[in-house]
């Protein structure tokens, strides 16, 4: 049988890559979506992903201009205030909705449902051709085109691309002529939903903690998605106390500023690590997503940047007066120095809210009262951590491809 020939390969159908497909859909391109796990495995997966990701402006503009934002609504819950201090501290800023003039300042929605809304869309989409299970197993470049071999159930086989585009989260680096930078944070996230005695009114919590930062994310009803950064002492510890053990010490990290915990979902541990590829792609290969850069969920900004680099992807592959190897570079033009000024910031962020040296506590503390009183700083911070600042394609406006 011949080798197949694609425009385009698309490697991981997670949420980068998958929405990447989907937003491909009206195009003129032949794609190929390769994915290691079944359906039925990663649905299971989905299900066993109890997190809760908060959605930039940006991200709701990307998933309305790809035609899925009326069937996420139902699931997601705006965020319309933040509100961000320091335990045992006097200083705290506040980021409402109306000083940005925007409906919400990001959305709330659960992993899950957003993976199985995103994945299932792209079902019988023309120009595509899925394979799953199969595994990408070996990437040979030649001077015009990839050559790729997949591993399936019953066998190997090649297949042909113009364009590599690896959305695999980093599973696959050694199949790569592409440096990572890693970064051990010695931290890890614990995840679990919790239910309070009063409303929440849209309002989110960032508050560092003596233990690290802890982020509270508004869901549907009188619920949070908790995530708190913990050193991996801590977070065994907390790990092993029964519900009413661990409501009593996250109340008395957080204080009542959201009203009392009530109620406690089973509790579950991420371990975080920075990767990072100083240049994510070369000749005809480019790596998007958790592939090109795993960040630390602090600012909540991993997935968000991830939407933001492939909305700019999508909108050069559109351009067909861009041959391969040229549109990789135009590209990396364009997205590395965001990802790098982004992962800089998420590094200070973590460094100095987890700094417990003396002075430091004080520094936080002015830091935040200038937010609150800076009007310009405040507006600024709020354009940047809901992707206003880097939102010029056309998918980020919230409009269609070729519309
Ligand atoms: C605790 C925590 C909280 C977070 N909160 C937020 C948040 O609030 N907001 C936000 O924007 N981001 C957040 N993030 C980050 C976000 O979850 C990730 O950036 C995003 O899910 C990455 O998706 P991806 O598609 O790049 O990778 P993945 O989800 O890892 O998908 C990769 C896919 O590739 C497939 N694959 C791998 N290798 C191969 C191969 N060789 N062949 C075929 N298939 C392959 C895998 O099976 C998988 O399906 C958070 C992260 C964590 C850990």
């Amino acid at each position: 049988m011949d080798a197949k020939h694609y425009d385009i390969v698309i490697v991981g159908a997670g949420l980068v890559g998958s929405s990447l497909v989907r937003a491909l859909a009206q195009q003129d391109l032949r794609i190929a979506l390769i994915e290691a796990h079944s359906s039925q495995t990663q649905s299971q997966s989905a299900r066993a992903d109890d997190r809760a990701l908060a959605l930039s402006v940006s991200s709701q503009r990307y998933f309305q201009a790809i035609g899925l934002w009326s069937e996420l609504i139902p699931h997601a819950s705006p965020i319309h205030h933040v509100h961000i201090s320091n335990r045992g501290r006097f200083g705290f800023a506040r980021l409402p909705k109306e000083e940005l003039g925007h409906p919400a300042l990001g959305y709330v929605i659960g992993a899950t449902p957003l993976s199985q809304i995103v994945q299932h869309s792209f079902s019988g989409q023309s120009n595509l051709d899925v394979y799953q299970p199969a595994t990408l197993t070996k990437v040979q470049t030649h001077a015009k085109q990839v050559q790729l071999q997949l591993q399936t159930d019953s066998g190997a086989f090649n297949i042909h691309s113009r364009l590599l585009v690896m959305a695999d989260g980093g599973h696959s680096r050694d199949l790569l002529p592409l440096a990572v930078e890693t970064h051990d944070f010695g931290q890890a996230a614990l995840i679990c939903n919790v239910d309070v005695n009063q409303e929440h009114h849209g309002k989110a919590y960032e508050r560092f903690t003596d233990n690290g930062p802890l982020a509270l994310l508004p869901l549907k009803g009188r619920r949070y998605a908790v995530v708190w950064t913990l050193d991996s002492q801590t977070l065994s510890d907390y790990l092993a106390l029964d519900d009413s053990a661990f409501l009593q010490a996250l109340q008395q990290q957080f204080g009542w500023r959201a009203g009392q915990f009530t109620r406690a979902a089973p509790r579950s541990s991420w371990l975080l690590r920075q990767e990072y590829m100083p240049s994510p792609g070369t000749g005809r290969i480019l790596c998007v997503g958790n592939a090109a850069h795993k960040m630390h969920p602090v600012a909540g900004q991993g997935l968000n940047l991830g939407l933001r680099d492939i909305a700019v992807l999508a909108e050069l592959l559109t351009d067909t007066n861009l041959t391969m190897p040229s549109l990789v570079q135009q590209y990396l033009r364009q997205r590395l120095p965001v990802q790098q000024r982004l992962l800089k910031r998420t590094t200070l962020l973590v460094n100095s809210f987890s700094n417990t040296q003396a002075g430091m506590g004080l520094l936080r503390n002015l830091g935040l009262l200038a937010l609150d009183h800076t009007p310009p700083l405040k507006t600024w911070t709020m354009r940047y951590l809901t992707g206003l600042e880097d939102s010029h394609s056309r998918l980020l406006r919230g409009l269609a491809l070729n519309a």
